[in-house]
């Protein structure tokens, strides 16, 4: 069905207009200038043509079909626009016309008379709100859009939520002179969803890699399933605006407020093997290179350079983003002794100094096409006036289109001289992705070996832990919710993390001081002794947590000295628990997301969560695979390890818990948030002692 939108054979303009200045003719003259290999069909009820095309008083008077219709007319008439195409059996309308959703409520019934009316006829709708489409396949160049970059055609395409972001990264492709194959920004997307869009760009043999620019997600787990495939046949790269100090929301023992909206687009991205990109230059000049070179194999770089510092700089961004220059093998070295200048420095990175010519730049490419230990090339290239720079060109292309290898050239020149405008053609037929600075080529190539550890990693699936007891905890769940309680007893929390097999300190719930003592003697000593009330939330702070309790003395005086001071909060009860010292204190945490289920948290606990903000998060359901990079994620992972004698954590037995309060949330949507605070890790075992669910 896109093929109608995306391949549209002939197009009506319903609100064509006579005035320059007006939507209704400008899409006209983008299709004219662009050269739409299609008919064009204005409908205009007075004009008898519009910029020279005969004009139509309706759909019925047009003689052919109609793949696209474009609707360029009030709001309130849309409703009934729609009607006609439908009868007229156009298939797919654009409404570029404002009005609707984004209006208010009248806007919303208008959207939804007009959605009604193209259900019935099976008309899809882009938009409404919205600019349009562009495909530059020379056999069709199908510009229903009324922005103003004409774009080369090319290998990469855009899909933009945003008229503006879309128009800015085209301008930047075309700048950068990297073709586009198509375009789409679908402003309200009330009808075709980017989803949609996505699934059909992968099948699209002529696209290479894929843009997309989303201010976030109307349907987020369709989204997430449709990138997940989509991502894993071509490159998908990606923006999300509106980027804040998530890192510093990372405050408070409250998971819901450690995650924003923010935190779920990066950890969708994350999740489907999206590459997320954080500045629109960086992710333009990235997809530079994905339009011509392969992926890369692995992080292993090969350097070759005609000057000495810019390929110091290459090697340290190179290393920061994950890459390594690595020593060449000695057979290399040998090879590059009998085909470079005396001069030559024959290493990594290889500089074949500044009177090298083409020869000896292809000779180097080689030598690294067919090492071993290096799965891309990077070239330094400055245009030396005492050198043929156009021979040097041209044999880096020949070199680069006879290997399997990615190049990127960092090309240092002066484009007003006309000597090096031509080199630069050299390299832009030959389809070498050049940039104007090493940092800027040295990154466009850590994308793509980026992208390469992103195809690479596979997540697996979510584990099915078995002797979970999930009737036992929802029904913990459904009393609680009858008992119209919205925080959960420390009975009701740790029965749940039990029936999902999170191991828990040994426990009891008490009302009096006896009963605390035979709790103790029953656990065995030393105990700790908390509060339990929905109303108190940070015990310790309160005076609510005595710990190392080692005798029946020291338990009465634990629970009467909190009766004292907690007293006005009622007829307190008292958890009873196993004193479990020495361990390392980890967070596990969980917040719901609006429309994408729950978020777990993981990072390091107890009073360091406030300090250090420590924490990463990940989408449930987290596989074992997830749950440890987790683990590896957080910025003190050092101490799961242990050092200085202290001895590291069962991290095997913490990503287990992680997956397990996982399959928990998984199981009990009802939950809002959560969090395990601490778990004490140790060395062979991990036990949660504190535990808050909120419903
Ligand atoms: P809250 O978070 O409400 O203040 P916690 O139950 O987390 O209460 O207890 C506060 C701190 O007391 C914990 O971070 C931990 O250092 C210590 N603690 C609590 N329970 C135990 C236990 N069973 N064994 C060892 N230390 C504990
Ligand atoms: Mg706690």
């Amino acid at each position: 069905m896109l093929d109608a939108l995306f391949r549209p054979r002939a197009v009506a303009i319903i609100g064509a207009s006579t005035k320059e200045l007006s939507i209704g003719n400008v899409i006209i003259r983008n299709l004219q200038t662009y050269g739409y290999k299609g008919k064009i069909y204005p409908i205009n009820p007075t004009a008898p043509d519009v910029r020279g095309l005969k004009a139509y008083k309706n759909l019925d008077e047009i003689p052919g079909e109609v793949d696209v219709a474009h609707i360029i007319i009030p709001a309130k008439l849309v409703p009934q626009a729609i009607d006609d195409c439908g009868k007229k059996g156009v298939k797919a309308v654009i409404i570029n016309s404002a009005g609707f959703s984004e209006m208010g409520e009248e806007g919303a019934r208008l959207q939804q008379a007009f959605l009604d009316n193209a259900r019935k006829h099976g008309v899809r709708v882009f938009g409404p709100n919205c600019q349009g489409i562009i495909n530059t396949d020379p056999e069709l160049k199908a510009y229903c859009n009324f922005t103003f970059t004409y774009p080369e055609p090319g290998s990469v395409s855009v899909v933009a939520l945003s008229g503006g972001v879309g128009a800015l990264i085209m301008q930047a492709l075309f700048d950068e002179g990297i073709g586009m194959r198509m375009y789409a920004s679908n402003g309200n997307a009330c009808d075709l969803s980017i989803p949609e869009i996505l699934r059909y760009w992968a099948d699209d043999p002529g696209c290479k890699a894929i843009i997309l620019y989303t201010e976030g997600f109307s349907d987020p787990m369709d989204f997430l399933k449709t990138a997940r495939e989509v991502a894993a046949k071509k490159p998908v790269l990606a923006m999300k605006a509106g980027r804040t100090e998530q890192g510093a929301k990372a405050a408070s023992s409250h998971t819901g407020s450690l995650a924003g909206v923010d935190i779920a687009t990066e950890l969708i991205f994350e999740k489907t093997g999206i590459l997320s990109f954080q500045d629109e230059e960086e992710m333009v000049r990235a997809a530079k290179a994905f339009a011509t070179q392969p992926i890369p194999a692995g992080n292993r770089v090969g350097i070759i350079t005609n000057t000495g510092g810019p390929a110091v700089i290459a090697t340290d961004v190179l290393v920061a983003a994950g890459l390594q220059v690595p020593p060449l093998s000695d057979k290399s070295i040998a090879r590059l002794k009998s085909t470079q200048l005396p001069q030559a420095a024959l290493e990594n990175p290889i500089d074949v100094v500044a009177t090298a010519g083409g020869d000896q730049f292809r000779a180097a490419m080689e030598v690294l096409q067919e090492e071993d230990g290096v799965d891309s090339i990077f070239i330094n290239f400055v245009t030396a006036p005492f050198t043929d720079t156009h021979e040097v060109a041209r044999q880096i292309v020949e070199a680069s289109r006879k290997g399997k290898k990615p190049v990127v050239c960092n090309f240092m020149t002066d484009l007003t001289q006309e000597r090096y405008r031509i080199t630069m053609d050299i390299l832009k037929e030959g389809g070498i992705p050049f940039y104007a600075t090493p940092t800027a080529a040295a990154r466009a190539l850590g994308a793509l070996a980026r992208y390469g550890r992103i195809r690479l990693r596979d997540i697996g699936l979510p584990e099915r832990f078995s002797g979970v007891d999930a009737v036992k905890a929802r029904s913990v769940i459904e009393q609680a919710r009858k008992a119209g309680r919205s925080v959960l007893p420390a009975a009701d929390v740790f029965s749940i993390f039990e029936a999902y097999g999170i191991p828990v300190a040994g426990w009891k719930v008490v009302r009096t001081a006896e009963e605390a003592v035979s709790a103790a003697d029953a656990i065995g000593y030393p105990v700790v002794v908390k509060v339990d009330s929905a109303e108190i939330d940070h015990k310790s702070d309160m005076g609510g947590v005595a710990v190392n309790l080692r005798d029946a003395a020291a338990v009465r005086s634990g629970v009467e000295g909190m009766r004292r001071r907690l007293g006005s909060y009622g007829e307190l009860k008292f958890l009873v628990q196993k004193f479990l010292p020495g361990g390392r204190e980890l967070i596990v945490g969980a917040t719901g997301s609006r429309g994408l289920g729950h978020l777990v948290m993981f990072g390091l606990g107890g009073i360091y969560v406030e300090v250090l903000k420590d924490v990463v998060f990940k989408i449930v359901p987290v596989t074992r695979v997830e749950a440890r990079e987790m683990l590896d994620s957080i910025k003190t992972k050092a101490l799961l390890d242990g050092m200085r004698g202290e001895k590291g954590v069962d991290k095997e037995k913490v990503a287990s818990v992680i997956q397990r309060v996982s399959m928990l949330l998984a199981d009990l949507p009802e939950i809002k948030e959560m969090d395990l605070n601490p778990i004490m890790a140790f060395e062979n075992a991990v036990f949660a002692v504190d535990g808050r669910i909120r419903i």
